[in-house]
């Protein structure tokens, strides 16, 4: 058990790298999550070497190797005020930075010269585009999450949780497929991952963490204990501030002792944001992420938009992407529930759905 939790922290603190490195082809990109907008950057390049310094920053040492076409390794020294980033290079190449706000980050794109990659090397299979092209951006891949399934059927009303959260994950996934966007689906029929929810959510979880995944949805329906609730919540990773959220936590966490006690496993690595500023950064997109897809979703069902919260959500804790929870409507409401076994309805939030990943997409929130 000891064992497995130091492993937990190693590799989630190995989530949270500064800078968060992405390898594309045709270039790499390096993300750097940083505290305000009065932190200052300065780039030099020479000798294979690049020098980016961050005034202001503070991150922990580290030494990661990346080997992409452009970059063989990144790292990072933090100094008295500021940070030292050195990248060492595989050629020269061009540098194209950027700074975004809300949250506050900088963008570096490392391509090659196109005459560093002439000259010297012999005839060699070449698969990737001309170095004249610029580099196209990244197809972005949403990862969609519909919760429960099998022997875990979820909350039970006017619906089944475990087969309306599936049917409108395959109809988001089919709207999000025509707008050029990749999907993946942790199921995409009546099936569980694991009979054992611990198991279970953490699979789901695992794949999110994959380096290609841009977002992370968990799709629930909500059912509240006078059954006269009705409306569109979404949630992001952090502590549950209110003993409602967290009594709704519990219940998708497993519900009874095993929802108590994957929540407590939960909420401590939610503690541990609270000193990380790039996982708090990643928390801030996920925020944002949150309300984006609350608003388009209630826009477009009429649906109240009842807020979003931080939830102790055992499926997102390691989350390395914005990676939200949202429960889509009560399936125990006597008007919400009876919508929600309605096909046409479901295909409504499907595009309440869509329409909050584009916006959030199109407001450049997701770089990596
Ligand atoms: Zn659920």
């Amino acid at each position: 058990m000891r064992v497995c939790l130091l492993v937990c922290i190693w590799l989630w603190s190995l989530a949270w790298a500064f800078p968060r490195i992405g390898v594309h082809q045709g270039f790499t990109r390096l993300v750097f999550d940083l505290p305000s907008k009065e932190v200052q950057h300065s780039l030099s390049q020479e000798n294979g070497l690049l020098v980016l310094i961050l005034r202001g920053v503070k991150a922990a040492s580290l030494d990661q190797v990346v080997n992409s076409s452009e970059v063989a390794s990144v790292q990072t020294l933090p100094e008295e005020g500021q940070v030292r980033v050195v990248v060492r290079l595989k050629g020269a190449v061009e540098a194209t930075v950027r700074r975004y706000s809300d949250p506050e980050r900088l963008v570096v794109d490392l391509s090659l010269k196109k005459e560093a990659s002439t000259p010297a090397k012999p005839a060699q299979v070449n698969l990737d585009p001309p170095r004249n092209r610029p580099p196209r951006p990244p197809k972005p891949v949403v990862l969609l999450d519909p919760g429960h399934g099998g022997v875990d059927p979820g909350m039970v009303g006017y619906v089944v949780e475990k087969e309306v959260v599936l049917d409108v994950a395959l109809r988001l996934r089919r709207l999000l497929e025509k707008e050029g966007i990749e999907v993946r689906l942790t199921r995409d029929r009546d099936a569980h991952l694991s009979p054992d929810k611990r198991e279970d959510l953490s699979r789901r979880a695992a794949l999110a963490d994959s380096s290609q995944v841009n977002l992370f949805i968990s799709v629930h329906v909500n059912a509240s204990p006078t059954r006269t609730a009705r409306g569109v919540e979404v949630f992001y990773f952090g502590r549950a501030q209110d003993p409602r959220v967290l009594a709704q936590v519990i219940r998708e966490n497993g519900g009874g002792e095993l929802g108590k006690r994957l929540t407590q496993e939960a909420q401590s690595v939610a503690e541990r944001i609270l000193s990380d500023i790039v996982a708090q950064a990643n928390q801030r997109y996920s925020q944002r992420l949150a309300e984006t897809l609350g608003r388009k979703l209630s826009q477009t069902t009429g649906s109240p938009f009842r807020g979003t919260f931080p939830g102790d959500f055992f499926v997102l804790r390691y989350a390395k992407v914005p990676a939200v929870l949202v429960e889509i409507g009560f399936g125990d409401h006597p008007v919400e529930g009876r919508q929600l076994a309605d096909a046409a309805y479901r295909e409504k939030v499907a595009q309440g759905l869509l329409a909050g990943i584009l916006t959030f997409l199109a407001n450049g929130a997701y770089a990596r």
